[in-house]
């Protein structure tokens, strides 16, 4: 339960967002779209030396909107689009490390590839499909939410199409789990108003962006910022070391929204 009487500090709340996980380095693919598997593995293990704790959407919605007490460094792993690549390259550090993470589904292309991408002319890459997406929700970690039904820009549909991609995927995310969605994710980011009630009257609690930033105490639970974590090598002109790159990126303060009083 909230107490009001009890002083708290927030610190910000970094949610980082993945895409896939690849074995190694893919030249062709955008670098935006995936981390490779030891990357990965340096980075959980990482935050765990680092003394941060994985927690899942529920305890940030409980210390939002209830002022629950969060871990002294809390941290939030989330994947975009379902990536197969995470079958067999994210979870086995995730489940060893027991670090809950939350995956987000685009519902018609369970099974199928990224062809939302096929214009941009990436490499298809696989998706999950339904059997391991239960497999991975069995494990106790993963939690499985929507993306819309085929990664749409939603700020470009009318009302009616937005309705279906949202709502749309929740009922058939949630008719093949079989429980609630509680957490929507905005495909590219794209949102306005409209979209954002849309979102709101579907039943989801949560949604997030992909603004960069860390959450802050009064953060709109339809508007949490994210931190973009994608490929660097480990030596890079542009990025200097791939390690300290990835900590800037957690711990610094770089965020583009405007400090609110
Ligand atoms: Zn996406």
């Amino acid at each position: 339960m909230a107490n009001s009487s009890r002083p708290r500090i927030w610190k910000p709340v970094p949610i980082l967002m993945y895409h896939n996980v690849l074995p190694r380095a893919v030249p062709s693919l955008s670098k935006h779209l995936y981390v490779t598997r030891a990357a990965f593995e340096w980075q959980m293990r990482s935050l765990r030396r680092g003394g941060y704790t994985a927690i899942s959407f529920s305890q940030l919605y409980a210390a939002l909107h209830d002022g629950e007490e969060l871990p002294k460094k809390p941290v939030l792993i989330t994947f975009d689009d379902g990536y197969k690549g995470l079958v067999e390259n994210a979870r086995p550090v995730l489940n060893e490390l027991a670090v809950p993470y939350t995956v987000f589904l685009v519902s018609s292309l369970v099974g199928r590839s990224n062809e939302w991408d096929r214009d941009l002319g990436y490499p298809e890459l696989a998706l999950m499909d339904w059997d391991e997406i239960q497999t991975l929700e069995a494990d106790g970690l993963a939690k499985f939410e929507a993306h819309t039904v085929t990664h749409a820009h939603l700020d470009q549909l009318n009302p009616r199409d937005c309705v279906d991609e949202i709502a749309g995927s929740r009922d058939a995310i949630e008719a093949k789990l079989g429980r609630k969605l509680d957490v929507f994710c905005y495909p590219y980011g794209h949102y306005n108003d409209a979209v954002r009630d849309v979102v709101r009257e579907s039943g989801f609690r949560m949604a997030v962006t992909t603004t960069m930033g860390r959450v802050r105490e009064n953060d709109g639970l339809l508007d949490l910022p994210r931190i973009s974590i994608y490929h660097v090598p480990a030596v890079s002109l542009t990025y200097g070391l791939g390690g300290p790159n990835f900590w800037w990126r957690v711990v610094s303060n770089k965020d583009k929204r405007p400090v609110i009083a």
